[in-house]
């Protein structure tokens, strides 16, 4: 297969560097969940690092230039598809990385480099754009049925406020239980609120960008932060972990300049209202539970404590750690839309840490990703080991 354009062209000055930086030493093996799911070295950090470095090579190279490029073997293409879309893009190769690469940001744009060529993205990530454009999220679920059944009776919003509560397309369709914790614990704390009428409520773009589709980007940057803006908007909660992060980091840039509100993780939120006084959680819990930090959430924005700190909060409770937590956390085997293509990868993830969960005795297993709590439930369904799966504001939903 010929391809006109050389590699490498998306990739930042300081990715390029990355690129090279790569010793292949293999640490990141050891703390790469898709390795210790399928053990294929293939689909490992080094690996991806290796072929993409060929394909500049053989497209961007002194060589390539003063002889033109030869054929490149469409294996080479096939196996560096399949190798990062594979990925969950968790990010714990770069953070165990001697080196240092970012490899939550590196992945991505490697993906996007695939999806110029018209190699990414795969399976049904393939028709994502098209849905997402068609139905505003990209589960292809109707727009008008965002909020329902889901949203709690009596909740009243208001029109204008300066706070308002984005439920996300993973929570409003595949996460229910969650998303309708967030808006009775908002309301419970008593500031007005606001949120957009469903069909405005779009995608914020992340499933896009981790697939390395771009297009839409700006696009529904800007219908959703116009939109915010318009009802006087001063902070933006959120609890989907990969929401928070497409807002906080990329859309400043799709926006092309600062946000005109703060965005706020649904735990940072409650938080804060717990140590002010606002909310107060009335009923205490006898139980251990242990909580599991979403890579986006801990590894991807740094808020570690927040959660912990709400849990702390709860009367009688006893709070156990994963082996691996915070900025160490290992993916529950959702992350880069990789689930609904290597769905076998992403429930073997999930036993590991319903399994850890059971060993370490805990009586629940507290989640804070809508996407973790989709697949992870999933997981659960036929597994030799049980425990109750709850998300971090369905629990405290149901003890203020
Ligand atoms: S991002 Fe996660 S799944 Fe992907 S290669 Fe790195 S450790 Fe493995
Ligand atoms: S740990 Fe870093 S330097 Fe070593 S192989 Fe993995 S990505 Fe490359």
């Amino acid at each position: 297969m010929k391809n006109k354009e050389p590699f490498g062209k998306e990739l930042t000055k300081v990715q390029r560097v990355e690129l090279d930086a790569c010793t292949q030493c293999g640490e990141c093996l050891k703390h790469c969940p898709v390795q210790q799911v399928t053990g294929r070295p293939e689909v490992s950090p080094p690996e991806k690092i290796r072929l993409f470095r060929k394909l500049i090579h053989e497209t961007d190279s002194l060589k390539s230039k003063i002889f033109g490029e030869g054929d490149i073997d469409p294996k080479l293409f096939q196996d560096l598809t399949n190798a990062l879309y594979e990925c969950t893009v968790c990010g714990a190769c770069g953070q165990s990385c001697p080196v240092g690469l970012f490899n939550q940001r590196l992945w991505p744009v490697l993906r996007k480099e695939m999806v110029k060529r018209g190699l990414g993205p795969i399976g049904p990530q393939a028709n994502m754009q098209k849905v997402v454009q068609e139905t505003g999220n990209p589960y292809n679920e109707a727009p008008e049925k965002r909020y329902s059944p889901w949203f709690p009776e009596g909740v009243k919003l208001v029109e204008k406020s300066e706070i308002a509560y984005y439920a996300g397309c993973t929570g409003a369709y595949c996460a229910q239980p969650m998303v309708r914790g967030d808006v009775l614990v908002m309301n419970k704390i008593g500031e007005p609120f606001t949120m957009l009428p469903p069909e405005d409520e779009v995608c914020c773009g992340f499933p896009l960008f981790i697939t390395g589709q771009h297009d839409m980007l700006k696009d529904l940057t800007e219908r959703l932060v116009n939109a915010y803006e318009e009802r006087g908007v001063k902070t933006l909660v959120c609890s989907c972990p990969c929401c928070v992060n497409i807002m906080a980091r990329d859309w400043p840039i799709f926006y092309g300049k600062e946000l005109p509100f703060k965005i706020r993780h649904i735990t940072q939120f409650v938080d804060d209202s717990l140590k002010s006084g606002r909310l107060k959680i009335k009923k205490g819990l006898k139980e251990r539970v242990i909580y599991h930090d979403p890579c986006y959430l801990s590894r991807g924005v740094g808020i570690i404590e927040e959660p912990r700190s709400i849990l702390k909060h709860i009367p009688d409770i006893e709070l156990l750690e994963f082996d691996r937590h915070g900025v160490d956390s290992r993916c529950c085997g959702s992350g880069g839309a990789a689930r609904k293509v290597f769905s076998d990868n992403a429930i073997a993830m999930g036993r590991l840490t319903i399994d850890e969960a059971v060993e370490k005795k805990a009586d629940k297993l507290v989640l804070g990703c809508p996407a973790c709590y989709e697949k992870v439930n999933e997981a659960l369904e036929g597994h030799d080991k049980q425990i109750k799966i709850i998300d971090i504001m369905e629990l405290v939903a149901g003890l203020i």
